[in-house]
C-alpha cells in the first residue's frame, strides 16, 4: 500500500489594497469627484488622505461607498494576477486586509470576477495579530510590513511614496514589482 506524505504549504500572507488592486487611484478619483480635492500619488507620503485636506466626515462616505461598491471595480496591480496564480501552487495564500468587515461581500465579488486565487480571507488591521505563521508577507504599508516583521516572516514591501522612510528591521525588504517577488519566492 502507498503511503501518501502530505507536506503542508507555508503560507504568503498577501495584503489586498494597493498589492492585488490599484486602490489608491480609485480612492483619489472618488476624492477629486466628489469634493474637488485634486491629490497626487507622489504627493501621498502618509496614507491617511485626511493629512491632505479631505475631512473625517468626507472620508467616512468615501469609505463607505469604496468598501460596498466601488472597490468592486478596482483595476489589478500589474503583475499581481499571474503572480498569484504561480504562488499559489506553493504556497497556501492568506490574504489579509484592513479593510472594513462591511465590504466581504464586495471584496469576495471582486476577486472571484478578477479570478485571483487564494485559501483564506481575513477582514483585520492587526494583521501581525491573528496568529497565522507566515512564510513571507506582501505589503505596501510601512507601519504593517514592520509589525509583521516583527512576527519572523519575510516581508516584501511594495515601494510607493507613502512608505518611502527607512526601513528599521532586517526582516523587510523593499521590491518595486511582483516580478521581483517571484524572484525571492519561486
Ligand atoms: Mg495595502
Amino acid at each position: 500500500m502507498n503511503r501518501t506524505v502530505s507536506k503542508a504549504k507555508r503560507i504568503l500572507g498577501v495584503d489586498i489594497d494597493n498589492v492585488l488592486a490599484e486602490s489608491d487611484a480609485c480612492l483619489r478619483t472618488m476624492i477629486r469627484q466628489r469634493f474637488q480635492i485634486a491629490l497626487d500619488e507622489k504627493d501621498i507620503t502618509q496614507y491617511d488622505y485626511g493629512a491632505y485636506g479631505v475631512t473625517e466626515e468626507q472620508l467616512v462616505e468615501v469609505f463607505n461607498l469604496f468598501n460596498t461598491d466601488t472597490c468592486r471595480t478596482l483595476k489589478l496591480i500589474a503583475g499581481a494576477k499571474a503572480a498569484l496564480s504561480r504562488l499559489t501552487a506553493r504556497y497556501e495564500i492568506a490574504l489579509v486586509t484592513s479593510r472594513n468587515p462591511a465590504s466581504k461581500e464586495s471584496t469576495e465579488y471582486w476577486l472571484k470576477k478578477k479570478s485571483l486565487p487564494y485559501d483564506q480571507l481575513h477582514f483585520n488591521d492587526e494583521k501581525h495579530a491573528l496568529g497565522i505563521p507566515y512564510y513571507a508577507f506582501v505589503e505596501d504599508r510601512h507601519e504593517h510590513a514592520h509589525r509583521i516583521a516583527s512576527t519572523g516572516a519575510t516581508v516584501y514591501l511594495m515601494t510607493r511614496p507613502w512608505n518611502a522612510m527607512p526601513l528599521a528591521h532586517p526582516n523587510v525588504h523593499r521590491v518595486a514589482s511582483w516580478k521581483e517577488i517571484l524572484r525571492h519566492l519561486l
